[in-house]
Formats: structure tokens, C-alpha cells, sequence
């Protein structure tokens, strides 16, 4: 190929993290340094590739300028300023690299831990006022205190690792984790409510999803000891900021920091600018000059591999559908993904091993139908913006997860059917859903051998009760009382008096302190719940 291909690098990004793309004679990299719009024109109309920051908004527009456009970069991870729904519908892929940053992300949530162990902030703004109060900022050592990890993926490890080099033990609430991923790490397995109560520390390294959406609030800040320290390094939204205000000022607990919002920048009248007892810094993670270049040659060879071989594994959307083979696979699809979600959520333990079957299907399908299908099982694990149809078998692959896909022969009951079988260390669950009359219907249609007839739609409750008189009035009135209407109960029993599964549909989204009240009576086992937008 005599043409090169021209990548814009833009943002200030750090180009010696790049040799991947500088030093190879088949690319030509541009900084657009001080350029006029019309030298910007240009370039995009001449770009294979562009590579980001935060600061260009990939908008629309922009896209339209760039014809030949065959990637977008974002040296880092979140792409709220690249409008994906766009790029997908152009045909587009968007990779980022959600690697480089995870030591710096993991220092910095030490960083917090130790400031606030020795009062660092505030004993430093003491100083600069003229005191010297000694006595007031004596502090705790973190040696033989308990890290209470919530999440323990790439960044969590990490502060694992670091946090036991100080001398703290450090356990676990991570229903994803491997027992194989903790031996190796020394992190203890925990329930949220033992990690909640023990931890001398709460480190949060979660995702932003449905499920950690406000996992700390109100009961679960009261629950910790009033000694206890919280640090927020994640996303802004898993801790209630209202909560944690009202928790520090009244001592419930002794201290926090954040570095995420739930608004960001945040607000200058938030409460928590004056709440004390608390250490703020503004979203510094990955603020580090290793991190960057990290991130920058995440991102070259990225984009390179993108250009050069066609490698879309690290994409983020999947390339715009289109197609009557596509258009026909779309219900099929969307059911398999749904079902996925359904058993990402109710599977605890490291995932080992996803099975899916399907039924009145071509085998072609079986490969895009595993992708859809591991999206949605990996959507409650990862959160929906890191997983989708392209990536989905390349995350499934590094998790360690074993696939595998069947054909079963016609059914009598239903047409189009798929059937996931998840594995995890601590038990096996079998969900399954089918596609009904010609408009293609999604129906789940039965999990773990109870059969059922639910859509999978919004937010579904799965329950585990005990079938005797009385649990679903209760449940139903439970419901009422926090505002949430059924759509649909559906409930399935093994036998009369026996045990009971039920797939309650409502409007709305429902807080993990309400699935704990519901798992508080005496006749439901087991609450979850299931989303299916978002
Ligand atoms: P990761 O995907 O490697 O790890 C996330 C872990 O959370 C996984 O092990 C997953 O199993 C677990 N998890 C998912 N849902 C859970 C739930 N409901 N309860 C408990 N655990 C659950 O991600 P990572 O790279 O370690 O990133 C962790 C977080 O840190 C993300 O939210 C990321 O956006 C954030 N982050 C922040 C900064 C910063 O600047 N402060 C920088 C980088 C990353």
C-alpha cells in the first residue's frame, strides 16, 4: 500500500507513548497545534484515524468532516464527549483503554486511605492558617486494619496488593470474583453486609450500574463502625451524596474521600464543598504522567491494530447493523441477550463456564447468538457502556470464562428458543426464553426449571419464596408502599407447600435496600433484580 494512514492525535495527547503509530512508515500522525478550523477540515477530511481525550467532542459534524474515517481512539475510558449511538450508525468502531490507568487509579485511592489515616489535608490547611495543633490531628495507623474491597476487578486487586504491603487484610464483595483470582491474591471472599461491617476502610471499585447505582446509602453507612473510613475513587452515583453528608456530620462514620461525583465538574453549592471529616479531589484517578502515556500506547496500538488488521475486539459499539441477514437475527438477538442478563445477575461466584443452546435456528447463528448472549451476561458485571456484540467473547476470553454453543433439535412448545447455562464456582443456572408469534415476541420462559411467561423488559425481580399462603400480598404490598407498580407476577412452584420461584415486571428501578427488605421476610430466600435498559 503506497498511501499511508493519516491518524489525527489530538488533545494534547502524549505522543511519545506512540512509536507504534510514529515510527511506522505506513502511518502518518498529525497534532493539530494551533490550527484553524479550515486546517482541522482538512485533516478530517483526509483522517483513517482520530484519537482523543476528553476535550473533542465527537460529535455528528465532526463525524461528517472525516469520510475516510475507520476509527476513533479515546485514550482512556469514559466516552460521554463521543456520541456513540452516531459513530455506530456511521459504521464507526470507538476503542478506548480502560487498562492504562489502573495502577495510578489504584494509587491515588491509597493516597485517599492514608490522607485521611493521618489527617494530611486538614492538617496542612492547620499549618498554612499559622496553628500547630499536634494533638488535634493524631491519627490511626492502617497496619492490621481491615480493607474492605467493593469491587475487586483491575483497580481493586491493584489497592488489594498495595493495601496489604501496608499490613491491612483485605477482603472482598465482588459476586464476579474467582476464588482462584482471590487465592492468588490473598483477598478474602465477603457478603457486602460482612464487608460493610468489618471494614476498617470501604474502598469502592465498582461500576456504575443498575445494581451498584446508590449502594451505599443511608443503611449501609449505618451499618459500618463509627470508626470506619469510605473512599470513593469508582463513579459518582454509587454512594448517595445526601446520605454521606448527613452520615459524617452526625459521626456515623469517622471520615471519607471522594474523588468521583455524581455531577461533575461538581457543583460549586454542593453540600458535601462544606461537609467535614471529608478530603475531595476532582476526578485525579488517572491524572499521572505515567498513566497518560500509558494510555496513549493502550490507544496506539489500538488504533493501529484497527487499521492495519481489521481488529475491532477492543471496540465499544458494535458497527452499524444493517443487512437482511442482520435485520432477521436482530429479535433473536435481543432475546439471547436478554436471557444473558437475566443469568449474569442470578449466577454468584467467578464465572467459569456459559453454555447456550438454541432451538429452531440455523447453527450459523450460534456465533452471533454467543456474543449476544455473553453481552448480556457480562452487561450486569462490567456495566452496559463497557460490553457489547464485538467485545463481548474477547472480555469473556480474559475473564476466563469457557463458552461453548449447541444446537437442539425443533421443539414442539416454541419456535425460536435459547437457553443460557451459567456456571459459576458456587452453582449452575439455567435460564431460558423464546421468541413468540410473528411479531417475535421476547418471553423468559423458564429459569432453573421453573417454567414462566414474563417479558423481559424494564426491571424484573426474580424471587426465591418458600409457597405458602400469604408471600405475594406481602410482596405486593411492599411494592406499594415504596411507590412500585407491578406490571407483571409471575410466580412458578415446584410443588404445592414446596418452593417457589417468582418474576415480578414493575415500572421503575428498584434500591438495593429494598431487595434487602424483601429478602428480610422470613418466606423469600433470595431477591434480585434484573434490568433490562441500561
Ligand atoms: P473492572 O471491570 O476491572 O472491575 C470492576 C469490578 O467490579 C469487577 O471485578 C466486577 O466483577 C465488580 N462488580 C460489578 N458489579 C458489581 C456489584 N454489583 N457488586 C460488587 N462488585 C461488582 O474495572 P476497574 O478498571 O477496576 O475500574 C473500577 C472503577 O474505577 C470503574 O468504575 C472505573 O470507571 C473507575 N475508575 C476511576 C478512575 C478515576 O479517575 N477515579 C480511573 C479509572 C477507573
Amino acid at each position: 500500500m503506497s498511501e499511508k494512514f493519516v491518524v489525527i492525535a489530538t488533545d494534547g495527547i502524549s505522543l511519545s507513548g506512540m512509536t507504534t503509530l510514529t515510527e511506522d512508515d505506513r502511518f502518518e500522525v498529525l497534532v493539530p497545534d494551533g490550527w484553524t478550523d479550515e486546517e482541522m477540515r482538512e485533516a478530517l477530511g483526509r483522517a483513517h484515524g482520530l484519537i482523543v481525550r476528553s476535550t473533542t467532542k465527537v460529535t455528528r459534524e465532526l463525524l461528517g468532516q472525516a469520510p475516510n474515517l475507520k476509527v476513533v481512539g479515546r485514550a482512556g475510558v469514559g466516552v460521554d464527549n463521543i456520541d456513540l449511538e452516531v459513530a455506530t450508525e456511521l459504521g464507526i468502531p470507538v476503542i478506548n483503554a480502560p487498562e492504562g490507568n489502573t495502577v495510578s487509579a489504584a494509587e491515588l485511592a491509597m493516597a485517599l486511605i492514608l490522607t485521611v489515616a493521618r489527617n494530611v489535608s486538614w492538617a496542612d490547611a492547620s499549618v498554612r492558617s499559622g496553628a500547630w495543633a499536634r494533638s488535634k490531628f493524631s491519627g490511626i495507623e492502617i497496619r492490621g486494619k481491615v480493607l474492605g474491597l467493593i469491587g475487586a476487578g483491575r483497580i481493586g486487586t491493584e489497592v488489594a496488593l498495595r493495601a496489604q504491603a501496608f499490613g491491612m487484610e483485605a477482603i472482598a464483595y465482588d459476586p464476579y470474583l474467582t476464588e482462584e483470582h482471590a487465592k492468588d491474591t490473598g483477598i478474602e471472599r465477603a457478603e457486602l453486609a460482612d464487608v460493610i461491617a468489618h471494614g476498617d476502610v470501604i474502598s469502592l471499585h465498582v461500576p456504575l450500574t443498575p445494581q451498584t447505582e446508590g449502594m451505599i446509602g443511608e443503611a449501609e453507612l449505618k451499618a459500618m463502625k463509627p470508626t470506619a473510613i469510605l473512599v470513593n475513587a469508582a463513579r459518582g452515583g454509587v454512594v448517595n451524596e445526601g446520605d454521606l453528608v448527613a452520615a459524617l456530620e452526625s459521626g456515623e462514620i469517622a471520615a471519607a474521600a471522594l474523588d468521583v461525583y455524581t455531577t461533575e465538574p461538581l457543583p460549586e453549592d454542593s453540600p458535601l464543598r462544606g461537609t467535614k471529616n471529608l478530603v475531595l479531589t476532582p476526578h485525579l484517578g488517572a491524572s499521572t504522567a505515567e498513566a497518560q502515556e500509558l494510555v496513549s500506547s493502550e490507544i496506539a496500538r489500538g488504533v493501529r491494530a484497527a487499521l492495519l488488521e481489521g481488529d475491532l475486539s477492543q471496540a465499544l459499539n458494535a458497527p452499524a447493523i444493517g443487512g437482511e441477514s442482520l435485520e432477521f437475527l436482530r429479535p433473536i438477538m435481543d432475546l439471547a441477550g436478554r436471557v444473558g442478563r437475566v443469568a449474569g445477575v442470578l449466577g454468584r461466584g467467578g464465572m467459569k463456564r456459559v453454555g447456550i443452546s438454541v432451538a429452531g435456528l440455523d447453527e450459523e447463528i450460534l456465533g452471533p447468538l454467543t456474543a449476544a448472549a455473553m453481552t448480556g451476561v457480562l452487561t450486569p458485571v462490567l456495566g452496559a457502556r463497557n460490553v457489547n456484540y464485538v467485545n463481548a467473547l474477547h472480555l469473556a476470553k480474559g475473564r476466563g470464562i469457557e463458552l461453548g454453543s449447541t444446537l437442539q433439535p425443533p421443539r414442539d412448545d416454541y419456535a425460536k428458543f435459547v437457553e443460557i447455562v451459567l456456571e459459576t464456582e458456587d452453582q449452575k443456572v439455567r435460564v431460558a426464553g423464546a421468541l413468540l408469534g410473528e411479531q417475535h415476541h421476547p418471553r423468559i420462559v423458564q429459569i432453573d426449571g421453573y417454567e414462566l411467561m414474563v417479558q423481559p423488559q424494564g426491571c424484573l425481580i426474580v424471587l426465591r419464596n418458600n409457597d405458602v399462603p400469604g408471600v405475594i400480598g406481602r410482596v405486593g404490598t411492599l411494592l406499594a408502599e415504596h411507590d412500585l407498580n407491578i406490571a407483571e407476577y409471575i410466580q412458578s412452584r415446584e410443588a404445592k407447600g414446596g418452593l417457589a420461584l417468582a418474576a415480578v415486571s414493575v415500572d421503575g428501578r428498584v434500591s438495593p435496600e429494598f431487595l434487602g427488605t424483601l429478602s428480610e421476610d422470613g418466606d423469600v430466600l433470595d431477591a434480585r433484580a434484573v434490568y433490562f435498559d441500561g
